[in-house]
């Protein structure tokens, strides 16, 4: 029997005025890209926001285009977050750190009639201009006073210039909630990106439930700093998550570095954050180096790579903020499980606790997950066995935009990522199939040795890559960042691996550098090191 109830679709517009009229002087706080900070109510947020899908009507854009943004965390992003996609429109967030001619491919293969971009990124613009067809107008997020200097082929229109004389109402079309909402392409470490088209429904529902307080905690309570950027995977929907809370919305602009993100989060009584491990180490060094202290910041979810566990410990031991240590990708919208600890986790001993947060966790409600061998038959869940991960529900990729073939196998799809799942459900990663080491017939995990690295006090980052070994096939090759001023030689760190893992993982050489190569969503990028040093060993 079919159910008798209202068929309502669920609408990323519905989120905006849902927030506008019961949260209305909610704050959302915003770091300009050339430096003071603004405050708007979100009441303004939604005038503006319809001011932008009334501009863009203007400009010609019908449901279905695409709109770019090349941009950082900022209100004006956001504004175009609910604006593009509220119209029936397609929000293309581009990652400003792909190689320009990556840009170039996803521009074109989007489609994109209209970019929006911050004013960092103007010479980024002209550079590609000439090559994007599709676009009719590029915007900067600026008002006419901060428009890049001229030059290059590219005039671009004021932000605010374009929206200033635009009614601030606007009917908000309704449409079947599977609607494409907002793209976002994969990385392309192997071939070109790949975009993924999240619908209404998706991020509707995947915001909702990063609401929860097992999963982001938000409610009108909470102030929220997204780091991640609202380029990566919609800022793991927080963006949208916020308005449905009515939590208060604190963006930092382009602005990354610790001191900045810290005088940011005390300034404006952070009490809630997310971002990739990197940003927080980065925090950590400035927080220690001055002897800092957080006054409101009391959680943060961490994800993107695996947070090493010494990370885990300073952040909830010595200064308070409990850590969610999160797993997710593109493809899977935002956080799909989450290490989360019960009331009985929190009554034991502190290495257990923190061994636990440094798992990836638990699926969040809506997602399920497996793990499969070589041949695709499922393996137990009894913390061991170890295969590809598998996943599905109802905010993950079916298939790639414009891809004829679905990206699904057996309805699940393929991650590319090795895990095991213990009894209680409770996922960890183990390496990417790319990164895993294969010794000697078995397998090494990059991640487990790099964590263990990470845990010697001179040490600022470690990552682990195989190197071909004639004998072996390939062997762990250790790359390290001393923390300023820290001495540390191979023999120390090689003597204290051997005390924490198996023999046969102890690295077969270190190289000590400078930085480690950092993509545009803060990972190390483990090609560039294999192109640089995972040549065949040599003794
Ligand atoms: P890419 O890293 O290829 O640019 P994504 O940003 O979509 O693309 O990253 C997804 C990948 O990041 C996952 O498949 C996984 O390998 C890795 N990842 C994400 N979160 C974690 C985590 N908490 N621990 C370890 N690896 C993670």
């Amino acid at each position: 029997k079919p159910g008798l109830m209202m068929d309502r679709p669920l609408l990323i517009s519905g989120l905006l005025e849902h927030s506008a009229a019961q949260n209305a002087t909610q704050e959302v706080v915003s770091r300009e890209t050339h430096g003071p900070t603004v405050r708007l109510s979100i009441a303004q947020i939604a005038r503006r926001a319809r001011q932008l899908a009334n501009a863009l009507r203007g400009l010609g854009l019908q449901p279905g285009d695409a709109v770019a943004s090349i941009a950082w965390n900022n209100h004006r992003h956001l504004e175009a977050y609910y604006a593009v996609s509220g119209s029936g429109m397609v929000m293309h967030t581009c990652n400003p750190r792909l190689h320009p001619e990556q840009l170039v491919y996803i521009l074109n293969h989007a489609e994109d009639r209209v970019v929006l971009f911050d004013s960092t990124f103007a010479p980024l613009v002209q550079a590609i201009a000439d090559k994007c067809p599709h676009v009719k107008a590029w915007v900067c997020l600026s008002d006419a006073e901060h428009l890049p200097a001229a030059g290059g082929a590219v005039k671009p229109l004021a932000y605010e210039d374009l929206i200033a004389h635009q009614p601030d109402t606007f009917d908000w079309p309704e449409f079947d909630e599977k609607t494409g909402a907002v793209l976002c392409y994969t990385s392309g470490t192997t071939g070109n990106p790949k975009g993924v088209l999240y619908s209404h429904r998706a991020i509707v529902l995947n915001a909702t439930t990063a609401c929860l307080p097992d999963v982001l905690g938000l409610s009108t309570r909470e102030s929220v700093l997204p780091v991640v950027p609202m380029f990566h995977i919609n800022a793991w929907c927080i963006p949208y998550a916020a308005m449905v809370a009515g939590a208060r919305i604190v963006l930092p602009g382009p602005r990354l570095d610790g001191a900045s993100l810290y005088e940011l989060m005390e300034s404006e009584k952070v009490t809630i954050s997310a971002g990739v491990p990197t940003i927080w180490m980065g925090l950590l060094q400035h927080v220690e180096q001055g002897g800092l202290r957080f006054s409101t910041m009391r959680l943060t979810a961490v994800g993107g790579s695996a947070m090493p566990r010494a990370l885990i410990e300073k952040f909830n031991d010595v200064y308070g903020v409990e850590v969610r240590h999160g797993w997710g990708m593109t493809e899977t919208a935002a956080i799909a499980t989450l290490s989360n600890l019960s009331a009985a986790d929190w009554e034991k001993p502190a290495e257990e606790r923190h061994a636990l947060v440094a798992r990836q966790g638990k699926v969040v409600s809506g997602i399920e997950i497996k793990v499969v061998d070589e041949m695709g038959t499922t393996l137990p869940r009894d913390g061991t066995s170890q295969g590809e991960l598998m996943v599905r529900g109802q905010w993950i990729v079916e298939r790639y935009y414009k891809a004829e073939r679905t990206a699904l196998v057996d309805g699940w799809f393929p991650t590319g990522d090795i895990a095991t799942i213990a009894p209680d459900g409770v996922m960890t990663i183990r390496d990417r199939t790319k990164d895993v080491i294969k010794s000697g017939g078995e397998w090494i995990s990059s991640i487990d040795l790099e964590n263990a690295a990470a845990g010697h006090p001179a040490v600022a980052q470690a990552a682990v890559i195989g190197i071909k070994h004639p004998k072996w096939d390939e062997r762990p090759l250790l790359l390290l960042v001393r923390k300023p001023g820290a001495a540390l030689e191979k023999d120390e760190i090689l003597g204290f691996l051997a005390e924490r893992v198996a023999k046969w993982w102890v690295p077969e050489d270190v190289v000590f550098l400078d930085a480690l190569p950092v993509g545009g969503t803060g990972k190390v990028q483990k090609n560039e090191l294999r192109k640089r040093y995972g040549g065949v060993f040599s003794g």
